[in-house]
């Protein structure tokens, strides 16, 4: 145990040694130090952790940078951990500066995950990518799945979820996403889109959520649906537009490729299978329900039953539709959020008539209601509905694990 001798006091283990040794060590410091210095001040104590050593080098100047601050630092042998005792803000300051030089320490390894190089599609490269079970790659808090993430659950009291602005260059993206797949004449088009009347959604803010618990339940769902198909219970699903434009669906098709996808940047699909109809959609909301959303995901039973689909979740390729639900359709205002969320579309059912669905019907019998043990719903719901003219697509899942609200947007509207 590293104890701690009073409420200010701090510890924590060096990096990129014992159990942190194969971890991105920038990334293990940033949790380590941010998590610590709140538990500090929250009066915590730290779990019992087992690291190695810092070199000599990195040992001078750790004690250096305590004495600047006038801090007390001791390197605890027997624990290996560091302690730091003082007044709680140069405490903070002397473990931010510790952070920094730990995170380029002589001794963390930094390191990769096993990149996948099999060729895409084949039965190797679906293999290892099932095996990975991994979060994605990008994110910062929570790595390498289930290994790190015990080790930091340790650090983070009941913590699993983080929310922070991303990097430009996916901003850059996200913006273009926006901008791409807006249409300024179709503002105020629709009964949904009442009172308003702007030329141009302009972003002010993209943030990434890191929700660890959210985004497993959703990957066992998708890991399923893979399996699914690789076992060629159904095969892989159809794209959207290669479903043969048949009576009754000709305004879905006519459409062609889901927009998101097909001006998606490379950048926002590193973690994405396009096999399985995995696709990036808009999905607008008020502000009071951000947070929710956010730690909960969105759960389609606690919706309401107004969707023209039924009570599922919904999704659009379009900001300028999901642009509508940001605010009251009477109490319009100037900023609006929308999420940008993972849906897992796998096999779309398309309809042009409106049906309070509970799921998407039969897979095999098209009935809405199969009694059928072996037979199975479709995945999702693709719809328009014709009475708004059929101006815009609906992507419907009936599952929260179907949907994964990955970014929070925030813009303005303007002229
Ligand atoms: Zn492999
Ligand atoms: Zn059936």
């Amino acid at each position: 145990m590293c104890e701690l001798y009073g409420d200010h006091d701090i510890a924590f283990p060096s990096l990129g040694v014992g159990h942190l040794l194969g971890y991105p060590a920038d990334r293990v410091a940033d949790v380590l130090i941010k998590e610590s210095i709140s538990m500090a001040e929250q009066g915590n104590k730290w779990k019992d952790i087992k690291t190695g050593e810092l070199s000599k080098e990195d040992k001078k100047r750790v004690y250096a940078v305590g004495q600047k601050h006038g801090v007390f630092v001791s390197l605890d042998k027997d624990k290996h951990c560091i302690v730091l005792k003082g007044t709680p803000n140069s405490v903070s300051k002397t473990a931010t500066e510790i952070g920094s030089i730990l995170s380029s320490a002589s001794s963390a390894v930094s390191p990769r995950r096993k990149e996948n190089r099999h060729q895409r599609g084949t039965s190797s490269y679906w293999k290892h990518l099932l095996e990975e079970n991994p979060v994605p790659e990008y994110w910062k808090f929570f790595q390498n799945g289930k290994s790190f993430f015990e080790i930091v659950r340790g650090f983070i009291k009941g913590s699993t979820e983080k929310r922070y602005e991303v990097d430009p260059k996916t901003f850059k993206a996200i913006c273009k996403l926006v901008e791409d797949t807006f249409n300024p004449s179709l503002v105020g088009q629709g009964a949904d889109a009442r009172n308003l009347n702007h030329k141009r959604l302009r972003v002010k803010k993209v943030e990434i959520i890191e929700n660890l618990d959210l985004f497993k339940i959703y990957n066992i769902k998708r890991c399923e649906m893979l399996k699914n198909s690789l076992n060629d219970k159904r095969s892989f699903p159809r794209k959207l537009e290669k479903i043969p434009r048949c009576e009754g669906i000709q305004n879905i098709t006519s459409k062609g490729e889901i927009m998101t996808e097909k001006n998606n940047s490379k950048r926002l699909m590193k973690d994405i299978i396009p096999e399985l109809n995995e696709v990036y959609l808009f999905h607008g909301t008020k502000k009071d329900y951000v947070a929710n959303i956010i730690s909960k995901g969105v759960d389609p039973k606690l919706g309401s039953d107004e969707g023209m689909f039924g009570r599922g979740v919904y999704g659009c390729e379009s900001s300028t539709k999901a642009d509508q639900y940001a605010d009251d359709k009477d109490k319009r205002g100037t900023e609006g959020r929308m999420f940008l969320m993972r849906f897992l579309l796998g096999h779309m059912y398309l309809t042009e008539k409106p049906n309070k669905y509970k799921l998407p019907p039969c897979y095999h019998c098209r009935r809405d209601c199969c009694t059928n043990q072996s037979h199975q719903p479709y995945d999702s719901v693709v719809g328009v509905k014709q009475q708004s003219g059929g101006l815009f697509r609906e992507f419907v899942v009936y599952e929260k694990n179907q949907c994964y609200p990955e970014y929070l947007i925030t813009y303005t509207r303007e002229n």
